[in-house]
């Protein structure tokens, strides 16, 4: 496989950002960082001294409680509640269709403002429940084997509607802290929260960035830092500030060990190409043997499922604290691949394995409601790329 674009092809970031602040809107609070709030709570009139007070005890309702109605915030004075209520909102996007698979995963359709629309998907196991979140609608990237690199980017996610994924999921799951409840009264269901699902992360690093702040705040969802994994295509240039501004655990869609066969996978490596990535990674700030970083190699039959894929594989990674996370091709209408047979998967991950990594398939989840990893696709841009134009991309 070649690729068909020069190498220093430009790869563009070309989206908007919602502004917050709808032009003839009230201001929605979910989202807003803590010095966000508290300043926007002064601009609605609240005292200096008070306003770390007031920060706290809407804070807390909102991302503790899971209360959004002012009126129901009842350590506030009914002048302030009402104040609250008529200056501002706490919105989180509106779920439009929720299916649930055979096996218990629940893929929600969120709807967010301009009418736009994002997946959002909740993975059940037995130790864990994983949330499956999107950072854009749609993607620049054109991944070729992705369904959503299908679907014309229409905007980043502001961090209210990242955050609000998270909180419209614990709403379904009934997992907010009752009033008078401690937060360690019920047991986890959101345990976890991925950013695996539609978009480039780091392509919206800032609004990530602002709500897994608020995801990992203490006075609120509360989660671990090390319970939340970032994945890239490999932005090199911003991977080192998901250690430094975020300090969530990495993964990086590797899914090919020659520039060749990566250039027509993930189109991104053209602009910086494996030997980059791995220098990122080597440099990585937060790697270490408890802090691994995660390798995603989709498995896609006679494209990079080789053993002598899996050799290079752990000789470019040597040095790296790594594991690496053997995703089996997930099929989508139109896809230009097929999953590779189980036996080469587990050959595969043998090799692997023997070289010393951790190497877990995983299993694809919700395959019957279209929720598996790289199934995601919203009607917001429901118009195919044509085929040939993603083959003309992958460089098929
Ligand atoms: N944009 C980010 C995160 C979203 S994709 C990224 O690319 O890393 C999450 C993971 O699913 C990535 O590793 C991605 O390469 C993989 N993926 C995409 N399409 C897939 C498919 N059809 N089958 C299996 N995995 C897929
Ligand atoms: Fe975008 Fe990730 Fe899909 Fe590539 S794999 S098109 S980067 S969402």
């Amino acid at each position: 496989m070649t690729a068909t674009v020069p190498v220093s092809a430009p790869i563009t970031q070309d989206v908007l950002t919602f502004p917050r602040k709808l032009p003839d809107g009230p201001i929605n609070l979910i989202g807003l960082t803590r010095d966000g709030l508290r300043e926007a709570l002064i601009a609605a009139g609240t005292a200096e001294k008070q306003a770390k007070m007031r920060t706290g005890q809407v804070w807390q309702w909102l991302y503790q409680k899971g209360i959004r109605d002012f009126a129901r915030m009842t350590n506030l004075s009914k002048d302030y509640r009402a104040m609250l209520a008529a200056t501002f909102v706490a919105e989180v996007p509106e779920v439009v269709t929720k299916q649930v698979s055979a096996d218990g995963t629940r893929k929600y359709l969120v709807r967010i403002a301009g009418g736009h629309e994002v997946e959002v998907v909740y993975i059940p196991t037995v130790d864990r429940g994983t949330l499956c979140i999107s950072s854009q609608v749609g993607c620049t990237l054109t991944c070729s084997f992705c369904h959503t690199g299908t679907q014309k980017l229409v905007r980043n996610l502001t961090a209210g509607e990242i955050i609000g994924q998270v909180m419209l999921a614990r709403d379904d799951l009934d997992e907010w802290t009752a009033p008078g409840e401690g937060s360690d009264a019920k047991p986890r269901l959101v345990s976890n929260i991925v950013l695996m699902g539609m978009g480039e992360p780091l392509y919206n690093f800032d609004n990530v960035r602002d709500a897994m702040k608020i995801a990992m705040d203490p006075e609120g969802i509360s989660l671990s830092r090390r319970r939340i994994t970032l994945s890239t295509s490999g932005v090199v240039p911003e991977i080192a500030k998901t250690a430094t501004e975020i300090g969530c655990m990495l993964a990086v869609s590797f899914h090919a060990t020659t520039d060749a066969v990566r250039d027509g996978l993930v189109p991104i490596n053209k602009k910086w190409p494996i030997a980059d990535l791995l220098d990122a990674l080597r440099a990585y700030p937060k790697a270490s043997n408890s802090e691994r970083i995660t390798f995603e190699y989709v498995m896609l039959k006679d494209v990079n499922d080789s053993d002598e894929d899996a050799r290079r594989l752990v000789q470019l990674i040597k040095g790296i604290p790594a594991k690496i996370n053997l995703i089996p091709f997930n099929e989508w209408p139109g896809a230009p691949y097929e999953r590779s047979d189980w036996a080469r998967i587990e050959a595969f991950a043998d090799i692997i394995y023997k070289a010393g990594y951790a190497s877990p398939i995983r299993t694809p989840r919700g395959e019957d409601i279209m929720a598996a990893c790289g199934q995601l696709k919203s009607t917001t841009e429901r118009q195919r790329k044509p085929r040939k134009q993603i083959e003309a991309e992958a460089g098929l």
